[in-house]
């Protein structure tokens, strides 16, 4: 039976987000710069993975929390093997509502129909630029945009609810706003921008680079008008637009500009099972560990429950010179 759990700000638990790996074929300047993550960084093994096994066990666990959505992220989680085999578990568990998967979209034509078939119903694809020679050089490894456009187009196919996500950084991508409005909004895909955010330590984040919620719209609409749409649910991360006389939408994710903390319902699992109660915290709590001893399912239920009633994060809310100097886990390893 389902026993909702709320915070100290009295916002509840319904979205889970979990990283499956910390690995990716890519390495986006913004976020696995290749500086770092280079050919000496050490991984996970695959005994620090959680299994498809412990996912569900805690996802069922949640569920009982009141938690309705998953999102799989990571890394890339398609380079987990057999995802399809973790969404069909997810699936029958009673409450979950939703599933969807955070992806850069290049193994999506292997793998569209079967994620669809297992459970999957919606997609986010990455991509930060339509150009080639800027998107090449955006996500490290000289991949074109070809291979995502495919991976979007089998996601459509399959059936699946496809959306496009766009991180904008000042002086690498900016130039692409338009281009990348204009290419999906003839496509009729719903295009969002998101914020350059200070997640983790790594990427030499600097207020300088970002390009904030309002420029961007206003870039936008200066070419196609838009209208404001009513959010369909508490705790919606994207402000929502549709383009005049159309029925094409596009999202804005401000999470820099215009926090959004005070209707944030997510907490986040990385790859190696511990339990974030915010995308910019330093520290997180040890479910692997419970998960490998003799814990029961309400052993679970009840660490989670405790964990989240204590929460007080609003990391957004607060963010100044201060709060950024902090040890931050890093987006590749919580997968945002
Ligand atoms: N590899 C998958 C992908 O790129 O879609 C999933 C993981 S990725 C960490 C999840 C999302 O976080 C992507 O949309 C990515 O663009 C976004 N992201 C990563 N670093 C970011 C940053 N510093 N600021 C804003 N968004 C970021
Ligand atoms: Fe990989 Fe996604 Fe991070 Fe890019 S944003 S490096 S695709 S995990
Ligand atoms: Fe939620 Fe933390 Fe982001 Fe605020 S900063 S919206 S609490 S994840």
């Amino acid at each position: 039976m389902t026993s909702f759990v709320k915070d100290k700000y009295n916002r509840p638990l319904r979205d889970i987000r979990i990283s499956v790996t910390d690995q990716c074929n890519f390495r986006c300047t913004y976020c696995m710069p290749a500086e770092i993550f280079g050919p000496n960084f050490k991984f996970f093994n695959n005994e620090k993975l959680l299994t498809f096994e412990e996912i569900t066990r805690i996802t069922t666990s949640l569920a009982e929390l009141g938690v309705e959505k998953v999102r799989l992220t990571g890394g890339e989680p398609l380079l987990r093997k057999d995802l399809h085999l973790l969404i069909k578990e997810i699936s029958k568990i009673q409450g979950i509502t939703d599933i969807a998967l955070t992806t850069n979209g290049v193994h999506l034509p292997k793998h569209a129909r079967l994620l669809r078939e297992s459970g999957l119903a919606r997609v986010n694809v990455s991509l930060d630029a339509i150009d080639d020679e800027i998107f090449r050089r955006m996500n490290g490894r000289s991949v074109g945009v070809k291979p995502v456009l495919k991976g979007i187009r089998a996601a459509i196919d399959a059936g699946l609810d496809v959306k496009v996500n766009m991180v904008v950084k000042k002086g690498e991508n900016d130039s692409q706003i338009i281009p990348m409005a204009s290419y999906f909004l003839e496509q009729g895909i719903q295009l969002r921008f998101i914020e350059f955010m200070d997640v983790g330590s790594t990427n030499g984040w600097n207020f300088n680079q970002v390009v904030t919620k309002k420029e961007i719209y206003k870039i936008v609409n200066s070419l196609y008008p838009l209208e404001a749409v009513e959010s369909s649910y508490f705790g919606e991360v994207a402000k929502r637009y549709q383009y005049k006389r159309t029925n094409v939408e596009v999202g804005f994710i401000s999470s820099v500009s215009e926090s959004f903390c005070s209707s944030c319902t997510r907490a986040r699992i990385s790859a190696d099972g511990k339990l974030y109660t915010c995308l910019f915290a330093g520290s997180g709590y040890d479910l692997r560990t419970l998960l490998r001893t003799e814990s029961s399912t309400q052993d679970i239920t009840d660490m989670l429950r405790n964990v989240w009633s204590n929460r007080d994060d609003r990391y957004s809310d607060e963010r100044c010179e201060e709060t950024q100097k902090r040890p931050k886990i890093e987006m590749s390893y919580i997968g945002g």
